[in-house]
């Protein structure tokens, strides 16, 4: 490879894919539209998996452990009730059975530890406020027009890296690569000190319910708890709706109603799919992260999946760096199955989740019955591990 390798979007994905790349030796340029790569106030789990992906990557799990809290357990609750279905154990014993502890932190607080990593390293030219505007495919690689400061550039590359998300740009750029879809639900989002929540500080807490369901846990060392209600709602937003999606959870229990009470600031996101059955990689060209599918979050793991991808496609490169459509082909085969298996499971979780109440009853008797040996339904996720 005789150039640097072109990676648009510094999220999540596009800072692991750097880190990833500079641990095989390969350079690389990251263009990220936004000045600052500031990640939106709210909170997100960071299963065994993604601990050990960013381990690989050379954040150190003290580093991680410094910006999070080790949930116990995590709680599944009733809507109308409020009774605990059912409680898998975290902690050690999570720790102990994957390899990685399941942790949650603030995003801001992942952000700054990948940035921080990135910003060591020379061989990683970041470049903040400059939008991929185009691509163009080469015979020997890709032409791309960047815009920074206003300013159009041109810049030539072996290998186009898209991290850019959801609505990537360079996805274009891939003959049956397909769009995301909206789902019918939206999320809400917010962070509070947890002194004014009344959720605990050592958990993550999930309540189910026909009209939505709500996931909170502790961020920021147990200091903020992080809330996020998901609702069915129309795609686009409507100045009234953060007051208005409170009416969702009318019918609840009021303790679950109370831990949406104190939040005076929600952020709203429609939750999108994109199927991993469409085209990956195309030329010069490899999708990464949301930007090649993009999962319902309903079982926390786009950012996980994001980072396995980074660390995948950087060793795929590392085997072959003399016939890189073949690497680009290795790293798509090796991420398809579990990609699809993974969206296969999120959608049934989203399903299982929003149960009416006509059904709601049976999901309630078996998540009773299963009890904490509901986590090993997961263990194909969490299990996950890097090339040694
Ligand atoms: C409600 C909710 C809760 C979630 N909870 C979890 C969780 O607990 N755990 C988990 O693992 N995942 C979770 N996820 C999923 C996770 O947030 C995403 O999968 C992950 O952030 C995707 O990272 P990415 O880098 O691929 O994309 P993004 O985070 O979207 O990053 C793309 C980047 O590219 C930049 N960009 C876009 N276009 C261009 C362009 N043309 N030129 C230059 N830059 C560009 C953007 O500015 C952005 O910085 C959740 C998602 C939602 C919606």
């Amino acid at each position: 490879m005789r150039r640097p390798i072109v990676i648009a979007g510094g999220g999540i994905g596009g800072l692991s894919a750097a880190l990833a790349l500079a641990r095989v030796g390969l350079r690389s340029i990251v263009l990220e539209r936004r000045a600052e790569p500031a990640e939106a106030g709210a909170g997100i789990q960071l299963t065994p998996n993604a601990g050990k992906a960013l381990a690989w990557l050379g954040i150190s799990a003290a580093a991680v452990d410094a910006v999070s809290v080790h949930p116990e357990r995590l709680d599944i609750r009733s809507d109308r009730s409020g009774r605990r279905l059912a409680t898998m154990l975290l902690g050690a014993s999570a720790a102990e059975r994957f390899g990685a502890p399941y942790r949650t932190l603030h995003r801001a607080d992942l952000q700054q530890l990948l940035l921080a990593a990135v910003r060591r390293i020379p061989d990683i030219d970041l470049r903040l406020g400059t939008e991929l505007a185009a691509v163009q495919r080469e015979a020997d690689g890709a032409s791309l027009a960047t815009v920074s400061g206003g300013r159009p550039r041109e810049i030539r590359t072996d290998i186009l890296v898209a991290a850019d998300g959801v609505r990537s740009t360079a996805r274009q750029a891939i003959p049956g690569a397909r769009d995301a879809v909206f789902t019918g639900r939206v999320a809400w989002r917010a962070v509070v000190p947890i002194a004014a929540a009344p959720a605990p500080s050592d958990s993550i807490g999930i309540w189910l319910g026909g009209s939505g369901h709500i996931v909170h846990y502790p961020v920021r060392g147990g200091r903020e708890l992080n809330i996020v209600a998901i609702v069915r709602e129309p795609p686009e937003a409507r100045p009234a709706d953060a007051t208005n999606f409170l009416s969702h959870f009318s019918s609840w229990s009021p303790s679950a109603k109370a831990i949406l009470a104190p939040p005076s600031a929600w952020t709203r996101s429609p939750i999108m799919t994109l199927d991993p059955n469409g085209a990956w990689t195309g030329g010069p060209v490899a999708l990464l992260g949301d930007a090649a599918h993009t999962v319902p979050p309903y079982l926390a793991q786009g950012a996980a999946f994001a980072m396995e991808d980074a660390v995948t496609l950087a060793t795929s490169l590392a085997r072959r760096p003399d016939d890189l459509s073949a690497a680009l082909e290795d790293y798509r085969t090796a991420r398809f199955h579990r990609t699809r298996r993974l969206s296969a499971a999120a959608t049934q979780a989203g399903r299982i989740y929003h149960m009416g109440r006509a059904t709601s009853w049976t999901r309630n008797l078996a998540l009773t019955i299963a009890g904490p040996l509901l986590l090993h339904r997961y263990d194909w996720i969490y299990r996950w591990q890097p090339p040694g």
